[in-house]
């Protein structure tokens, strides 16, 4: 079967490897689309993220081909999401409910771990199906499935910050996990949505989504913000910083209220210079944010398809595998500005 194979840096090509068969407690998956994850476009520039030989995607559909012996959760023909979060179902993170910081996950994830076989290829195989395949609810379509990766980031990043009913929240970053907290902070009840970023194209996309104001983070614009929209409580209840760098972080503690919250969510190689006696006798909470949960997707999944979230905020376009390399050239130098490149192994 075809594959896009990641050989390095700046190096991933398209390679003929054996299709996979279904062992016992298997499942093998016919790809339909594979999403190129911002993670995917890191690794093909900077080495340490994917290990060479590695076939990555780690966020797809597809038909379920093939079930293995003693397979009970899918069946052939039923339409599965696979993907994260490849946790390993025994550590105490993953007992005690939080699964998305299993210290295993990483290496266990298909697509992401070294040496395994993601979904930039015709077919996958999932040795854990329990842990790995969601079931597509009907009436739910695989383009909107397929971006479970992508908006499952910021609706965790919501659920876990203490946003309340009334609140005013700040969002640091358009892009596309910044418009799912945009969205699910609405949804969490935010009387107010404060959205910035620099491309003009991604404060559109903010307004959208729901944000109530979205805005370049000049300084002027930063200033106007607390002045005109802040003034009552000193500053927006929660804060989150989903552009990846040290300046969204910096722009969150800029306007987060005493006793308010900083949610990070993105995520920068960077350090952040932090003064703690500015920070210090404002008692913020400083919080970080992690893909997200199982249990997640599935209350996404419902939420689409009841039309409670949107996905048509987010911009898609497909490509065959063997685009997969020139699909992530392009975005990296600007030429495809798109939330999602969907890799059609089957053709688009
Ligand atoms: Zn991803
Ligand atoms: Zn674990």
């Amino acid at each position: 079967m075809k594959a896009v194979r990641y050989n390095g840096v700046q190096n991933m090509k398209l390679v003929e490897i054996d299709k996979p068969q279904a062992g016992p407690g298997e499942v093998l998956v016919r790809v339909i689309y594979c999403g190129i994850c911002g993670t995917d476009i890191h690794a093909y520039r900077s080495e340490g993220i994917l290990s060479p030989g590695t076939i990555p995607g780690h966020e797809s559909v597809g038909i379920v081909e093939e079930v293995g012996e003693g397979v009970t959760c899918v069946k052939a023909g039923d339409r599965v999401a696979v993907g994260p979060p490849g946790d390993c179902g025994h550590c105490y993170s993953c007992n005690t409910g939080h699964p998305n910081t299993c210290a295993h996950a990483f290496p266990n994830t298909l697509g992401i771990g070294p040496g395994t076989q993601g979904a930039y290829a015709e077919y996958i195989l999932s040795r854990f199906p329990q842990n790995e395949l969601f079931l597509i609810p009907e009436g739910m379509e695989l383009e909107q499935a397929v971006l479970f990766d992508l908006v499952g980031v910021g609706f965790h990043a919501v659920r876990r910050s203490q946003l309340r009913l009334g609140d005013i929240a700040v969002v640091f970053g358009c892009g596309s996990v910044g418009l799912s907290v945009v969205q699910s902070a609405k949804l969490a009840g935010a009387r107010q949505v404060i959205a910035f970023d620099m491309k003009p194209a991604c404060l559109e996309r903010a307004l959208t989504a729901g944000a109530d104001l979205a805005l370049e983070p000049t300084a002027e614009n930063l200033q106007m913000t607390k002045e005109k929209y802040l003034s009552h409580e000193g500053g927006a209840h929660v804060c989150f910083e989903a552009a990846g760098n040290v300046h969204a972080l910096y722009g969150c503690i800029d306007l987060c209220m005493p006793n308010g919250q900083i949610m990070s969510i993105g995520s920068d190689p960077n350090p952040a210079q932090i003064r703690t006696a500015a920070l210090g006798p404002m008692e913020y909470d400083l919080k970080f944010s992690f893909t997200y949960t199982k249990e997640e997707i599935h209350q996404l999944f419902e939420m689409i398809c009841s039309g409670k979230f949107r996905t048509d905020i987010f911009t898609i376009c497909k490509a065959p595998l063997e685009k997969a390399e020139q699909m992530i050239i392009d975005q990296i130098q600007g030429r495809l500005d798109v939330a999602r490149v969907l890799l059609a192994p089957e053709g688009c």
